[in-house]
């Protein structure tokens, strides 16, 4: 049976990387709706052309309640305000989402969590195969080296990303602190400038670079007097996203309401 998916925020960057994804995919998988900002400038383009693909006959509307009795599952790539409004939307026609966006405060994070209770949603600040790897890799590091090393955090991005630190990063931070017992709030170190005093052990850095085109570096580095050990992801294609996005709206189809990520997806949760 086929299942039929909505892209919001087609004509971004992930949006147009996701309609490639899909076609590329195949199979029980099909586009059926494409939405943009109801100003965009894009609305009416064929969404296959957009992501040049060539002609799909699906095209881009201003309004998700336009195209929302077409879709099973929506995929969320935009802004944190919009992904809160699209959530309630879903949740009233139960229909699946998969949420890409990143930046979420409490508050908004809250509506989330209350839209899960009706439909299932599955949420990651990355859907990348290899990065969600690296989140074992990190649990399993921060309990071997415990605290006997210095932890922190390094993330690089594009030149357009408008939250920092990445999700991602916070996310490796979660990891780590949760492995050793340390609550992030408390411990983390966003950014060091001036007479900062000496590090403390038990704190975990961030560091942020925004330059060019960096698609996404990411390294938790756990430094003891003598070695240290660095886990390193790098992504090179907005791919690696869109396709593990994919994977996880084909995972999620006919799933019970709730809230899953992307461990769930590819089985890691079971590890722990
Ligand atoms: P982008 O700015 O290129 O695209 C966002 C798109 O959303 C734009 O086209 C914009 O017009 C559209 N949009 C905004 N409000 C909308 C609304 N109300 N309805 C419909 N469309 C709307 O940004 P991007 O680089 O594609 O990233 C989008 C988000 O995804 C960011 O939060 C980013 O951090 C996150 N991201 C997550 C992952 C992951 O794996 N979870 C990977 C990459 C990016």
């Amino acid at each position: 049976m086929t299942t039929r998916i909505g892209i919001t925020g087609a004509a971004g960057r992930m949006g147009r990387t996701l309609i490639e994804a899909i076609a590329l995919a195949g199979g029980e998988l099909k586009l059926t709706a494409a939405i943009e900002r109801p100003e965009s400038g894009f609305l009416g383009a064929d969404s296959g052309e957009l992501a040049g693909q060539g002609r799909n006959g699906v095209p881009v509307v201003g309004a998700l309640v336009q195209v929302i009795d077409h879709i099973d599952i929506l995929i969320d790539f935009t802004l944190p305000a919009a992904t809160v409004a699209t959530v309630a939307e879903c949740a009233q026609h139960r229909v699946a989402m998969v949420i890409g966006t990143t930046g979420f405060t409490p508050a908004q994070q809250a509506q989330i969590d209350q839209a899960s209770t009706r439909v299932a949603i599955c949420k990651a600040s990355n859907f990348s195969t290899g990065v969600n790897l690296c989140f074992q890799l990190l649990d399993m590091a921060a309990r071997v080296l415990g605290d006997d090393v210095d932890i922190e955090v390094y993330e690089a991005h594009h030149r357009h990303k408008i939250d920092a630190p990445s999700g991602t990063a916070l996310s490796m931070g979660q990891v780590v602190a949760k492995a050793l017992g340390r609550d992030l709030d408390k411990v983390a170190v966003y950014g060091r400038q001036g007479q900062t005093g000496a590090r403390s052990r038990q704190t975990i850095g961030f560091a942020t670079v925004r330059a060019g085109d960096i698609v996404g570096d990411h390294t938790v580095t756990f430094a003891a007097d003598g070695e240290r050990v660095e886990i390193t992801h790098k992504a090179s294609s907005r791919m690696s996203f869109a396709r593990g996005a994919v994977r996880a709206a084909a995972w999620l189809w006919g799933r019970d309401a709730g809230l899953y990520d992307m461990q769930d997806v590819l089985g890691l949760n079971k590890l722990n």
